[in-house]
């Protein structure tokens, strides 16, 4: 028995963390409705490293056998120096079951997406909710709504996170990073990590012979409006001029490069109450350098769905906090841990640095 058979469930935002939960629920036999801000499904970014953790989510949501047609499975992951280009180590992930996977973002969302809608998932785009209450109303478009259950997959500016816990605005991480994609590359699928001093660059093969590049720099604090816009891609190359003619020569293939100030909020401390829950970007926002936020907030789906489905909400709840918590915060700092080490802050990368060949405790990931 489920207790979601026939339940109404809203969620708010149709991001990853969203369309996984939207289809989590319905697959324990809720009613499932999305309201997405924006017009479309879509994401701004190209590329997602999906970890096998993310993978097993996908597969106990019904999807595993389509995987291969989104995305390139990893070979291996190389942190390597971003000055002389030296590879400085290896991590095989051939055997990682399932499969640590490069996809494209379109194509996750697309997959996730027409998944929810072939299980009769409702869908309202172009719709902001402007308001949520922890009894279960969403306003949007003008039009409020009740439900058995809403969880707010709303990202980073959640309004169900403000109304859960302290309204603070999020605070700037102190690094930039540039996103965009060099056309017409052949390359194994293997995440190379360019590490310098301040700075590093994360790049993947994508399918379609698209390389996802993502250029991170340290900077006291981010001066433009917003949270991203368009860059001259001369910006990014003057940036990353001191590095090697490897990587320079990768980075002026991106023609069309995006800058992100990178934000974050503490994790929450309250993660739902009554009738509302939230999961993803809005309860733990990390910086990317474990590659982890979409796979955390896809483990949050499928965890708050299965207890929803195993429990009533008022013991669910409670149940999914306590069991997510604890892992989200350990993942947070690991990846706060390598800026560190990817920056050449750490003794370990340092050392790397001056030509020594072990890297060996590094996090196999970007
Ligand atoms: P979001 O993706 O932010 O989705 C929130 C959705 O809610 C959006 O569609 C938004 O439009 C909608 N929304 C917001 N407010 C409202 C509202 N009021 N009404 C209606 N709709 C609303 N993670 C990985 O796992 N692997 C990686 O390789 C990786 N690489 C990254 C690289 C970079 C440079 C960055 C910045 C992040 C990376 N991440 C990675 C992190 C990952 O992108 C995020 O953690 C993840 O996308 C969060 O998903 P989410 O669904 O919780 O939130």
């Amino acid at each position: 028995m489920s207790y979601l058979e026939n339940a109404s469930v809203a969620v708010i935002g149709g991001g990853i963390g969203g369309l996984a939960a939207a289809l989590a629920f319905s697959r324990f036999g809720a009613q499932v409705t999305v309201f997405e801000q924006a017009q479309a499904l879509t994401e701004v970014g190209a590329g997602i490293q999906i970890t096998p953790n993310g993978g097993r989510v996908l597969a106990a949501l019904g999807l595993a056998d389509r995987l291969d047609d989104h995305s390139l499975r990893a070979q291996a992951v190389q942190p390597r120096d971003g000055l002389s280009g030296r590879a400085i180590a290896r991590f095989d992930l051939t055997g990682q079951v399932p499969s640590y996977r490069f996809f494209h973002r379109a194509a996750l969302i697309g997959l996730l997406g027409s998944a929810c809608r072939a299980a009769g998932v409702t869908f309202h785009l172009g719709a902001r909710v402007g308001a949520v209450t922890t009894d279960g109303t969403v306003t949007a478009q003008g039009v409020t709504q009740r439900f058995d259950l809403v969880v707010g997959a709303d990202g980073l500016h959640s309004v169900a996170r403000g109304l859960l816990n302290d309204q603070r605005a999020p605070f700037f991480t102190g690094q930039v990073a540039w996103r965009g994609l060099v056309e017409g590359i052949t390359a194994d699928p293997v995440a190379q990590i360019w590490m310098a001093p301040g700075k590093h660059v994360v790049t993947y093969p994508l399918k379609d012979g698209l390389l996802n590049v993502v250029a991170v720099q340290e900077r006291d604090h981010w001066a433009a409006e917003g949270w991203h816009h368009e860059d001259a891609p001369e910006n990014l190359q003057a940036a990353f001029s001191d590095t090697g003619a490897e990587l320079r020569n990768l980075i002026a293939g991106v023609d069309a490069p995006r800058l992100w100030g990178l934000f974050r909020h503490p994790v929450a401390q309250h993660w739902y109450r009554d009738r509302l829950a939230i999961l993803g970007d809005a309860a733990h926002p990390t910086l990317p350098f474990l590659a982890q936020g979409a796979n955390l907030a896809l483990e949050d789906a499928w965890t708050l769905a299965a207890a929803c489905a195993a429990l009533p909400v008022n013991e669910a709840l409670p149940r999914y906090q306590a069991s997510r918590a604890p892992r989200v915060t350990r993942a947070i700092a690991a990846a706060n841990a390598n800026a560190r080490n990817y920056h050449l802050g750490g003794l370990r990368a340092r050392v790397a640095h001056a030509g020594l060949r072990t890297l060996g405790t590094i996090a196999p990931n970007a």
